[in-house]
């Protein structure tokens, strides 16, 4: 492993353009337990995974049922936004947002709705999948803080009239357009991926390594057929392989911890900044 964040440290040190990918193992350090892991939240209960894929189909059948379990706060989906609020950054999101700092990476695309890239200090944070400390109007895509959006009336509504929605993105619903397509100019630009703590089997995110390897939004069957960029480094840590790893989407895994490695790439990137 030493050899690979050695590699992995020269690659972010002489990249031009490094973005981060993020996924739920970088949190599960923090104390959020991600989904699909051994310890994941739908591995040990099966129901919460099918309650997930109905909660979008409930907004849309029954804005105020929908809204009345938030503000209950009841049931999985409550304990695990509250687990979000108390959660603090771990050694690996400190790692990441060191890079910021030091002017190497230049932006995360997050699939986490914990915030907790924004907590450890990172600026320039796409939240693909929302997050959970903002409310999104559905009609005209306005966010807000919860503090500015009344709850005595529900469902509410948005100066445009529209429908206000938690920011959370559920399955099912569409990525919002603007986060989407500025993650996938991100995907298109970078010269180096660094993809941390994530199973890459949740679309269209998984997307983004695709794109940045082929260079193309023509993702349809058939890519592999097309060149593959050999200018761009992908890097992936994470706990076990991945579907990006299987397929050579990745240039090599750095198999171990977030919060382990991340912070042990960084200090050979200082250590090479000071030689
Ligand atoms: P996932 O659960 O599908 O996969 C997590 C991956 O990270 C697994 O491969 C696991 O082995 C690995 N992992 C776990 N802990 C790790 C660690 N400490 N270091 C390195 N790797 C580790 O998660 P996903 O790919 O992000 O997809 C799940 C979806 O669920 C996302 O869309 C996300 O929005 C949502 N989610 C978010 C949070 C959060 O905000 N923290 C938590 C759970 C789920």
């Amino acid at each position: 492993m030493e050899n690979l964040i050695k590699r992995a440290a020269r690659d972010i040190a002489e990249s031009k353009y490094a973005v981060a990918l993020t996924g739920a193992g970088i949190s599960t350090e923090s104390g959020i337990p991600d989904f699909r892991g051994p310890k994941g939240i739908w591995t040990t209960n099966r129901e919460a995974e099918a309650k997930a894929y109905e909660r979008y189909e409930l907004f849309l059948r029954d804005p105020r049922a929908y809204w009345e379990e938030i503000v209950g706060s009841q049931g999985v989906y409550g304990k695990f936004r509250e687990q979000i609020r108390r959660a603090q950054p771990n050694p690996g999101h400190r790692a990441l947002a060191e890079l910021e700092t030091l002017g190497i990476l230049k932006c995360v695309i997050t699939q986490n709705i914990d915030a907790l890239h924004k907590k450890a200090g990172n600026k320039k944070v796409l939240e693909y999948h929302g997050s959970v400390n903002a409310v999104r109007c559905v009609s005209c895509g306005s966010r807000f803080a919860w503090e500015e959006v009344s709850l005595d009336r529900i469902p509410p509504r948005c100066k445009c009239n529209g429908l206000l929605k938690d920011d959370v993105v559920h399955f099912k619903e569409p990525i919002p357009s603007d986060v989407m397509e500025e993650s996938e100019k991100e995907a298109l630009k970078c010269d180096l991926m660094l993809i941390c703590g994530t199973s890459a089997v949740v679309y269209p995110f998984a997307n983004l390594p695709r794109l940045a390897r082929f260079r193309s939004r023509r993702l349809f069957a058939g890519l592999d057929m097309m060149a593959p960029r050999s200018n761009v480094r992908i890097i992936e840590v994470n706990a076990e392989p991945t579907p990006l790893t299987h397929e050579g989407i990745s240039d090599y895994l750095i198999q171990g911890k977030t919060g382990e490695v991340l912070p042990r790439i960084v200090e050979e990137i200082r250590k090479g900044i000071s030689l």
